[in-house]
Order: C-alpha cells, then sequence, then structure tokens
C-alpha cells in the first residue's frame, strides 16, 4: 500500500545570510512542516535551528533541525544557498570557480541521499550554478529552478511603484536575462496599475530618463547594498519563499526564474531569467513574450555572455 505524506519538507544547504534569512522567512509565513539546516560549517547550523526553534512558541507548528544529506532523501525541494558571496567590487560572474566546485559535491551528495524532488538554487552566478545543477543531478528541468531575475523582478516593480504612487503589486513588470550586469526591463509589457507604461510617460519628456535611471538602480542594488551592508539578504530570502509557496501549493504563478532554455527566445542550452509558471511540478511552461527589438538584442547579448563564462564548464 501506498503511504501518504502529508507533511511538506524543505532540506536548506547553507546557513549564511541568505540561508539563515529565508529560513526566518519560512517559519514566519508557515510554509513547510519540516526544515532541516545542512551547512560545512556544522556548528553554524546548529546554531540557526536552536535559535529559530526557540520562535515556536510564536508562530505554527514546525519541525527544524541540523541534519546532514541524508535528510534530503524525502525533502519536497532542496533550496541551495551555499557558497561564495560577492565582495565589494565582485561582480556574480567572479564567483563561478569558487561556487562551481562547491555545487559539484553538495548536488552528488543530496542525489546519493536518494532525493527525487525540486531543486531551487540561490547562489551565485545563479543561472549558471543552476545549468550545473540540473547537469550533476539529472533531474529533468523543470525541477531544476534557479531564483534568477526574481528578486530583480521585485526591485524593479517596488522602484516603479515608488516612481508612479502604486502599490508595487498593481505593477506588472519583468527584469530578465542574466541576473547581473546585462540582465534587462521588458518595458514593451510593463504596466501600472494596468496602465501600459507608454501611456503613462505620454508628453512627459522627462520621464524616458528618469526611468533609464531607476533601472540602473535596480541593475546595480546589489552593488549600492553590499558597499552599505556588506550581503544583500532579506529580498532573495522573501523571494525563495515565494518560489516555495508557488511550488508547494501547486498555484500556477507567473515568476521570473532562472529555467532551461532550448527554443524559447531563440536560446538554446541556457539557463537564464524568464517568467514561466510554476507549480508543483516545478516548471509547468515558458512564458515567451513578444519582445521589442532592442529588448531581444539585450536578451541574446545576456545570453552570450553567460555562454562565454560558462563555457570553459561545461
Ligand atoms: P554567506 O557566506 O553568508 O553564507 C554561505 C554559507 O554557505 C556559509 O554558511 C558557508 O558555511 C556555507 N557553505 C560554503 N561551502 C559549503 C559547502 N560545500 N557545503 C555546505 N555549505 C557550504 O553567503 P550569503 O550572503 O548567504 O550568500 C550565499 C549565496 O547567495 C552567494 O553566492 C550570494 O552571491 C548569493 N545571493 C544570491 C542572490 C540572488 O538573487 N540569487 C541574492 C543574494 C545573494
Amino acid at each position: 500500500m501506498i503511504q501518504l505524506r502529508s507533511t511538506t519538507k524543505v532540506a536548506l544547504i547553507g546557513t549564511g545570510f541568505v540561508g539563515s534569512s529565508y529560513a526566518f522567512s519560512l517559519l514566519n509565513q508557515g510554509v513547510v512542516n519540516e526544515l532541516v539546516l545542512i551547512d560545512v560549517n556544522k556548528e553554524k547550523a546548529q546554531g540557526e535551528a536552536s535559535d529559530l526553534n526557540h520562535g515556536l512558541p510564536f508562530s505554527s507548528a514546525m519541525k527544524i533541525w541540523a541534519g546532514t544529506y541524508q535528510d534530503c532523501h524525502d525533502a519536497d525541494i532542496v533550496v541551495i544557498t551555499a557558497g561564495a558571496n560577492q565582495a565589494p567590487g565582485e561582480t556574480r560572474l567572479d564567483l563561478i570557480d569558487k561556487n562551481i566546485k562547491i555545487f559539484k559535491s553538495i548536488v552528488g551528495e543530496v542525489m546519493a541521499s536518494g532525493f527525487d524532488g525540486i531543486f531551487l538554487v540561490a547562489t551565485n552566478p545563479v543561472d549558471i550554478l543552476s545549468y550545473a545543477t540540473w547537469k550533476f543531478s539529472g533531474l529533468p528541468s523543470e525541477r531544476v529552478i534557479g531564483s534568477g531575475t526574481i528578486l530583480d523582478t521585485a526591485r524593479f516593480r517596488y522602484l516603479l511603484g515608488q516612481y508612479f504612487s502604486i502599490d508595487p503589486r498593481n505593477v506588472h513588470a519583468y527584469i530578465i536575462g542574466e541576473h547581473g550586469d546585462t540582465e534587462l526591463p521588458v518595458w514593451s509589457h510593463t504596466s501600472i496599475g494596468s496602465r501600459p507604461i507608454q501611456k503613462c510617460i505620454k508628453n512627459k519628456p522627462e520621464m524616458p530618463q528618469e526611468l533609464d535611471r531607476l533601472f540602473i538602480n535596480v541593475r546595480d542594488a546589489a552593488y549600492q547594498i553590499i558597499n552599505r551592508k556588506g550581503a544583500t539578504y532579506y529580498g532573495i530570502a522573501m523571494g525563495l519563499v515565494r518560489l516555495t509557496k508557488a511550488i508547494l501549493g501547486d498555484e500556477n504563478s507567473v515568476l521570473t526564474v532562472s529555467t532551461l532554455l532550448n527554443g524559447y527566445y531563440g536560446l538554446q542550452d541556457i539557463y537564464i531569467g524568464v517568467p514561466a509558471i510554476i507549480n508543483r511540478n516545478g516548471i509547468r511552461e515558458i512564458v515567451e513574450l513578444e519582445l521589442a527589438e532592442d529588448e531581444a538584442a539585450k536578451l541574446q547579448h545576456s545570453a552570450n555572455v553567460l555562454k562565454q563564462a560558462m563555457q570553459p564548464y561545461f
């Protein structure tokens, strides 16, 4: 007889700034029943588990512990936030060499546990490490998802909301491409409170330039935050929780993630950020936006930069 599991379980690999913020956010939002924390620094994982457990009297029931890779075998989702982060002045692509080695061992250990769920990757450079996770794991690509431009899209919607004095939840806008310096805004599909942005800026000659500056602030947000406080973590942690909920709740939500493109947007064999429909099976479908000519060219450039960076490794 099949034994039905009614629990939902996340295994989190990497309990640094991003991982521990994600764990805290999961606990606050009551998303899963079980959370296992794994880190090469076992003391850190144990410390985080204790600290989080002490919040349980104020939240919904949940089992949280510091574990080992064997605990991944029945996890619904393995979230990877382990690895080096950007030092001031470093780009995300500068991290590839260090983090790809770490990923080979992490993904190998997770798969050796018998894991058969969905990977969610946030470590940078996230597009390339999502591709690496897909290759190293042998899982179907719909079950290996990178956080991609989910955070950049959130930053974009927040700043547009501020600029037009509209709740960011009523701003529809996407950042696509590399989660990094070559990402791009899709102005052709941006709407503010249901009105196309082209209508909002009509007869306002100062606006196009201001909006270009707004995008630069989105693109360079991580550099600005890292210079000020050393790392960024709350925004991405909440983005990862949003993805966890979309998966476990079988939501069919459209979110900008890093996913394998083979033909969509004219791109082949690459993980890159685009909108996709997410549900209990992972990526249900990629949303192919009809891009303006300059947007399509920028996306192609972004893909070329990623391909060049990953070429020595695959
Ligand atoms: P951090 O240094 O605070 O934490 C990294 C953790 O990984 C540490 O606890 C470390 O012990 C652990 N670790 C290292 N090697 C490991 C291994 N082999 N196995 C298990 N654990 C290991 O870094 P952070 O600020 O939490 O950032 C983590 C990653 O997330 C970085 O690559 C960073 O660039 C990335 N990040 C991504 C986004 C995004 O939008 N995708 C946003 C912010 C940060």
